[in-house]
């Protein structure tokens, strides 16, 4: 696993305990982008909160959520909540699952007690290609942990979508930061374990249990970890070179050509059977055009991270 992009600052805290007493509504942001399962966690969290007698109130946007746009909840719950939206600096809780997601967001975050858990998990969206060149330079958010550090009370920035890969289904990610999530908010954890089963499909509750509680674990060990040394905290990526892999599924390719088409590069072409095929993957920029283009989601676009961060060190 790769230890090096989990980060936390500020973890002295102790978990918020609700009960009937809760004078104010408690206020959580999930952002994220299109495919990511935002929506999923924002809705186990206000089930939750439903069963425990809150009043809850729940907002959010997600228009091109399945071309990789961005995705965002906005969770209440308390005793009497008004409004369903969140306004600046007053989330207690935000939660990403894409980095740069999460840094778009931090002014919502409420600056002297709001807890940040964010997947390090890098979307790089095509119009973030400066040039045509592979591993040329991205505009992409810069900004290390420290610094990001210097505008939170409290932060976990967590390899949320590698853990759920390794334990063989990326989709888990948010389920990883779920579990994350379980420790600064103090429901029970058998709720917690109930609500996010009952939220999964029935073949994947293994994997998103194990995802659960390896989130919930890795946040007790950052808690009672040595604090990150400086090398360590400077692990955010950016103008650095990466490499790019399609994986292409042809029992759902209709064979209709818009990724041949429209790729920048010219990277892809139709086999004899009439199935896109990446032939000049040296050339591929990995924008993500084609993923994004394909109307029967037969592509998706692999970044691969771990040399983006090798080369920001
Ligand atoms: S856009 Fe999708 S369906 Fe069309 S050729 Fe490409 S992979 Fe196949
Ligand atoms: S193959 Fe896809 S990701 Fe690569 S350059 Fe072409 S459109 Fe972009």
């Amino acid at each position: 696993m790769n230890e090096q992009s989990n980060i936390a600052v500020n973890v002295d805290s102790e978990p918020v305990a609700f009960n009937a007493a809760l004078a104010e509504p408690f206020n959580v942001l999930i952002v994220g982008v299109g495919g990511q399962g935002v929506i999923m966690v924002s809705k186990v969290l206000a089930s939750l909160a439903q069963a425990h007698g809150f009043e809850v109130k729940q907002s959010e946007v997600h228009g091109m959520a399945k071309r990789g746009g961005t995705v965002f909840s906005h969770v209440r719950f308390g005793p009497k909540v008004w409004s369903p939206t969140i306004a600046k600096g007053e989330a207690d809780v935000l939660i990403a699952l894409e980095w740069a997601e999460g840094l778009r967001w931090l002014p919502h975050l409420k600056r002297d007690t709001g807890v940040f858990i964010c997947d390090t998990k890098r979307i790089v969206p095509p119009f973030a290609c400066l040039n045509r060149r592979l591993g040329a330079p991205l505009r992409y958010s810069t900004e290390t942990a420290e610094q990001v550090s210097a505008y939170v009370s409290e932060a976990y920035a967590i390899d949320a979508t590698r853990m759920a890969e390794e334990l063989g289904n990326d989709r888990a990610a948010n389920v990883v930061l779920l579990g994350a999530l379980s420790t600064v908010l103090e429901f029970e954890l058998p709720e917690w374990e109930k609500t996010v089963t009952s939220f999964v499909p029935k073949k994947t509750i293994a994997v998103n249990s194990a995802a659960f509680e390896l989130g919930r674990n890795w946040i007790a060990e950052a808690k009672t970890a040595t604090p990150p040394d400086d090398a360590a905290t400077k692990a955010v990526p950016v103008h650095a070179h990466y490499s790019a892999r399609l994986e292409i599924t042809d029992a759902w390719c209709k064979s209709c050509e818009i990724c041949v088409m429209l790729c920048p590069e010219r990277c892809l072409t139709l086999n004899a059977d009439r199935i896109a095929t990446m032939t000049a993957p040296e050339k591929c920029t990995g924008c993500r055009l084609c993923e994004w283009l394909c109307p029967d989601f037969a592509i998706r676009v692999h970044l691969d991270t771990e040399a983006m961060m090798e080369a920001a060190r």
